[in-house]
């Protein structure tokens, strides 16, 4: 300020001075801004894509589009080691030019002009990354434009983000580039993992990747490195000791194979997050090693009986993170398919979904545990559902009929619930076939008769191991347990859980002794129709593992099942990944209390019930209906009939209890002349109109001949006349049950050719046969 005042000569000429260098500044710094906007850089890099496991750790990667080996560090992997002896050795001035060192370029220009000795360090870190990004023509114009792209690059970029960047591309022969494919292709290891001789090594390689190829120029390699590492003790850039050891440190360089784990997990993140350069999952490696071992092994005991694929998922209860993926034991088995992801695959479940289908009737008040159903012969518009040993069994509780997988009780529960109830859960829990098909699914869906995938069931189980709210499949770190649905109550949960520990049931292992040792699970299996595909998917407070086994080609082999194929795996998977686990268990919730119920029928006890059993309920939605089990009749002493209303006498009766089953029970006893406590017949001298006599069949006629095209399906007509007290009759084709209906109502059934034998029961157990012969035109 001082020199405004000062009006001589010299001042003017200082101005003048002054004038000429701001020109000689702002001019070029204008020029640059102006070039900058008509010639922005564009950057577009490329990397391989890297998943790695929960621990950081690479488990697999994926070559560019251009088939480069570019895999993208990231900062904290750049450690002090590294970043010095790369700073040392290309630009040590880096962290204090923009791009351009005016004083290297003075001192090239200087020895080119004089043809002194060929310096190299004239180009920055920065112009060799534009170097790298834009390959040209070593030309004084080209280097001008790298000087002015370099410019750019700082101006855009933060000095650590233009390191990371020329790291990310700096060449080591073949179609390795970067230090981190590099560290990892040829030193098997992370890079911030590196010692000094061999960040010294990958400082050195870039400038003759060639001469220098790891794994095969060792020798020379070693030479070159020491080289450095001299010229870094006598500029004590590292530690004295530590330079000695790097000396002394053996060359174990080696082209590796990148790594090719959990490859059906790996490329479904490859497809998952398209172009995100580093995926890093929360898979766990020593489990995904662990499984795939055991799964492999146990695979290529099956291949004998043409069962070929197989695949396994473990989530983390804890964490809800995938902590192993096998989509099939062996990728490279291209014969049986093995390329296809069984995790993903959309299979039958077979009866794996019975157990969510009693956890909604729970919390629906329809059942509890000790509920009783009657496994006997029913029909659902034509649908008639048979066990898998076609027998029946009578009267069962819901925690036997899930335990032994019944599939009668399981529909019965699916048609007293709704199909829709099932079908808007499972779309909740993400079932994407379910989705589609939603109109199209009926009551054999809990039985098999839609289309799911190991995933989804796998997910659905774990909601009942975590107080039966569902999350979807976490399969990043960065993922968290948000938008979870309560898919069913804490409550319904746990009693589901409790059924599925059950240990005495069909669907135990053949070898179960061998597996006496697991830790306490939960589990269900399933079979499919035809035989086709094996589950069994069970949880603890740890785990929870589903497994399927089958063929991909969906061939069906009659060994296959869930309890026989899929069990033993998922016992062995869990005594190997939770052998330690203890005893501990879910906490009973609590939603969820004691009551007695009658054991007939699982229902709160009557008077009459002779006694009592303990079961879990629901407070205010577990249905409070009194146990009905036994009926009060009139009967006249000697108990030879029974009276009504209308015909009871003043005196001389007496009221005895009898038992009350359902008229579908009443069928079965009949059937297999199974003996019950009957109500004597009625009074006949009774005003009201009862006829003793069983159900008349007024078509087809007894001892007719019915004479049907051949071929043409024709269907005969089945009716009768029955009790005004029947409610409902009961249609048998030659011993086997056809249908239920009102004993008014027509069915139509298409017969057999030769003798066939129509009976039709009551639903008070009384019941008629006749015999027709069918011949064909
Ligand atoms: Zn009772
Ligand atoms: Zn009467």
């Amino acid at each position: 300020m001082k020199t405004i005042f000062i009006k001589s000569g010299k001042y003017i000429f200082k101005n003048r001075w002054r004038k000429f260098f701001v020109f000689l500044i702002t001019v070029p710094v204008i020029l640059f801004f102006i070039l900058n906007i008509i010639f922005p850089l564009r950057i577009k890099v490329e990397y391989s894509q890297i998943v790695t496991a929960g621990d950081g750790t690479v488990i697999h990667a994926f070559l560019t589009n251009d088939e480069k080996w570019r895999m993208m560090l990231e900062p904290k992997e750049i450690s002090p080691l590294l970043k010095k002896a790369i700073l040392y050795k290309e630009d040590k001035w880096f962290y204090y030019h923009f791009g351009v060192n005016p004083v290297a370029i003075c001192r090239a220009a200087f020895n080119n002009l004089f043809h002194l000795r060929r310096t190299s360090g004239a180009s920055t870190i920065t112009m060799q990354v534009v170097r790298l990004l834009y390959p040209k023509d070593r030309t004084y114009g080209n280097k001008v434009l790298e000087m002015f792209r370099a410019m750019q690059l700082e101006l855009r970029y933060s000095k650590e983000e233009i390191l990371q960047l020329y790291l990310n591309l700096v060449p080591y022969g073949g179609n390795i580039e970067g230090v981190k494919a590099a560290s990892l292709l040829y030193f098997g290891r992370m890079p911030d993992k590196l010692s000094l001789a061999q960040v010294t090594t990958l400082a050195i390689i870039p400038n003759r990747p060639i001469s220098l190829k790891p794994g095969k120029k060792n020798d020379a390699i070693v030479n070159a490195r020491n080289k450095w590492l001299r010229r870094m003790k006598a500029d004590k850039v590292f530690n004295r000791q530590d330079l000695e050891d790097a000396f002394h440190e053996p060359l174990e360089a080696q082209r590796q194979d990148a790594p090719k784990f959990a490859p059906h997990f790996a490329v479904r993140m490859k497809q998952l997050y398209p172009g995100r350069p580093i995926i890093k999952t929360s898979l766990n490696r020593f489990s995904q090693d662990k499984i795939t071992a055991i799964a492999y092994n146990y695979s290529k005991r099956l291949k004998s009986l043409n069962i070929n694929n197989a695949a396994v998922l473990v989530i983390n209860n804890k964490t809800g993170n995938v902590e192993a993926y096998l989509g099939s034991p062996d990728i490279t088995d291209n014969f049986h398919n093995g390329q296809v992801d069984g995790i993903t695959a959309v299979r039958s479940p077979g009866s794996t979904l019975k157990p969510l289908v009693y956890a909604l009737a729970f919390d629906k008040g329809l059942a509890t545990p000790k509920t009783v159903i009657a496994d006997v012969a029913v029909n659902f518009d034509g649908y008639a559902p048979e066990n898998f040993n076609s027998k029946f069994n009578g009267n069962v509780t819901v925690d036997k009929a899930l335990s032994y997988s019944l599939n009668i009780p399981a529909v019965k529960t699916l048609n007293q619930l709704g199909i829709a109830t099932l079908t808007d859960k499972l779309k909740q829990a993400g079932f994407k076939q379910i989705m589609k098909d939603e109109n199209k699914l009926g009551l054999s869906t809990v039985l098999g008769g839609c289309g799911v995938s190991l995933e989804e069931l796998t997910s659905m189980y774990a909601s009942f191991a975590h107080e039966g709210k569902f999350s979807r499949l976490k399969f990043l770190k960065e993922d968290s347990l948000s938008n979870e649905i309560q898919l069913v109550s804490p409550g319904s949960a746990f009693m589901t859980s409790e059924i599925l520990t059950t240990l005495i049931r069909p669907d135990l292992p053949n070898n179960f002794l061998s597996s006496m040792h697991i830790p306490k699970i939960a589990w269900k299996t399933g079979t499919s129709y035809g035989r086709r595909d094996a589950w069994s998917i069970g949880y603890n407070v740890n785990y929870t593992i589903g497994v399927w086994i089958g063929n991909f080609s969906g061939e069906g082999v009659p060994e296959l099942t869930g309890a026989d194929m899929a069990t033993p795996l998922l016992f062995e998977i869990f005594n190997s990944l939770d052998y330690n686990s203890g005893k501990k268990w879910f906490r009973q919730p609590d939603d969820l209390d004691f009551r007695l119920v009658c054991p007939v029928s699982g229902k709160v006890p009557d008077d009459f019930c002779e006694s009592q059993i303990i079961d879990y309920f629901i407070p205010k939605v577990s249905s409070a209906q009194k146990c009905n089990h036994m009926k009060p009749v009139y009967i006249s002493p000697d108990e030879s009939f029974s009276y009504c209303t209308s015909c009871l006498p003043h005196d001389g009766y007496k009221t005895k209890l009898y038992p009350n089953p359902d008229p579908d029970l009443i069928a079965y006893y009949e059937t297999e002349h199974i003996l019950y406590e009957k109500i004597p017949p009625h009074n006949k001298n009774c005003s009201r109109i009862f006829s003793l006599k069983p159900p008349a069949i007024t078509s087809p006629t007894n001892g007719k001949e019915y004479i049907v095209e051949k071929g043409q399906d024709q269907q005969l007509m089945l009716s009768c006349n029955a009790d005004n007290e029947v409610k409902t009759v009961y249609w048998y084709i030659n011993d086997r049950f056809f249908k239920s209906c009102g004993s008014t109502e027509k069915i139509f059934f298409v017969p057999e050719q030769g003798q066939v034998k129509i009976s039709c029961s009551d639903d008070k157990g009384r019941n008629t046969n006749i015999v027709i012969k069918v011949s064909n035109l």
